[in-house]
């Protein structure tokens, strides 16, 4: 088994978006066993050949710790930034559950972002700090697919709902957005009041890797193609029965536009339910 040290970290812009929550902590990492075919961390490692779907490394326990112990209880940190803390090695190995309970003993919040469904099981359930645990359970598409090895859509959703009936801050997270690959209907009937949209943005691995019709993807930002604004907007309309809609973006002036004239929280597209403390400056010692 190979390990690896997993600091909490700020990623580039390249990989990220205008998002407020740069501070990640990996529990696995080097592959990822849900192996996306559009992942842009596995874009990222595979051709420098430091990327194993098969096998992923498992954070180092005592880096992680030293990692949680520069935080303050004014940080918030995503568990999950280049690989998913809920792919299947979790059963095995459980260091996101070590992770948390650190989480949680420091009072610090944490935002997990995963594409499994064992993130709503009991076992975890009974572990998370409802003052702390955010969620967003990504979605990419409402019916089987066989671009992704993750728990199938549907099981996700129920992920959602679960989390959402158990009174946690949990938000749909519909990214990427393919319009071709979601049923409006099916996504507008899940019960949860948050969704989180981010659109495909492809590069040359993305294109080379992931069979769908580019045809629209017409601006180039930041060495990927997009969609166009209007093209977004025109997607959007469908995305009706949620109270708290947020676009996170990764070109700028769409960021600048779904902020002011989209977003629930005009300064948070992830429109995390916050409260942290008045004493950011305030150490924790382990
Ligand atoms: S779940 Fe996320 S990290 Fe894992 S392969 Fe898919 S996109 Fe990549």
């Amino acid at each position: 088994m190979k390990y690896f040290d997993s600091p909490y970290k700020q990623l580039s812009r390249k990989i990220n978006t205008w998002c407020n929550y740069t501070q990640r902590l990996d529990t696995y990492g080097c592959g990822c066993q849900h192996d996306c075919k559009y992942c842009y961390a596995k874009g990222l490692l595979a051709f420098r050949g430091h990327w194993n779907s098969n096998e992923p490394a498992i954070a180092n326990i005592k880096t992680i710790r030293k990692a949680i112990n520069q935080l303050t209880v004014s940080d918030v940190i995503r568990i999950g930034g280049m690989t998913d803390c809920f792919q299947p090695i979790e059963k095995t190995h459980k260091l996101t559950l070590a992770t948390i309970k650190l989480l949680n003993n420091h009072k610090i919040n944490y935002l997990i972002v995963t594409k499994s469904d064992m993130v709503a099981s009991d076992e975890y359930l009974n572990v998370y700090d409802k003052k702390l645990a955010h969620f967003q359970v990504t979605i990419t598409s409402t019916s089987v697919n066989d671009y992704e090895n993750a728990p199938p859509p549907q099981k996700r959703i129920d992920a959602i709902e679960r989390l959402y009936n158990c009174g946690f801050d949990v938000s749909v997270r519909l990214s990427p957005f393919i319009p071709q690959n979601i049923d409006l209907t099916i996504l507008n009937k899940i019960k949860c009041n948050k969704i989180l949209i981010e659109f495909l943005k492809i590069n040359h691995w993305i294109r080379k890797q992931f069979d769908i019709d580019y045809s629209e993807y017409s601006l180039r930002f930041g060495g990927h193609d997009n969609l166009q604004l209007e093209r977004k907007i025109e997607y959007l309309k469908g995305v009706q029965s949620f109270s708290q809609k947020s676009v996170g973006e990764y070109v700028y002036e769409h960021h600048k536009y779904f902020s002011n004239n989209y977003n629930y929280n005009k300064n948070d597209c992830c429109n995390l339910t916050l409260n942290l403390s008045p004493e950011p400056q305030l150490k924790l010692a382990l």
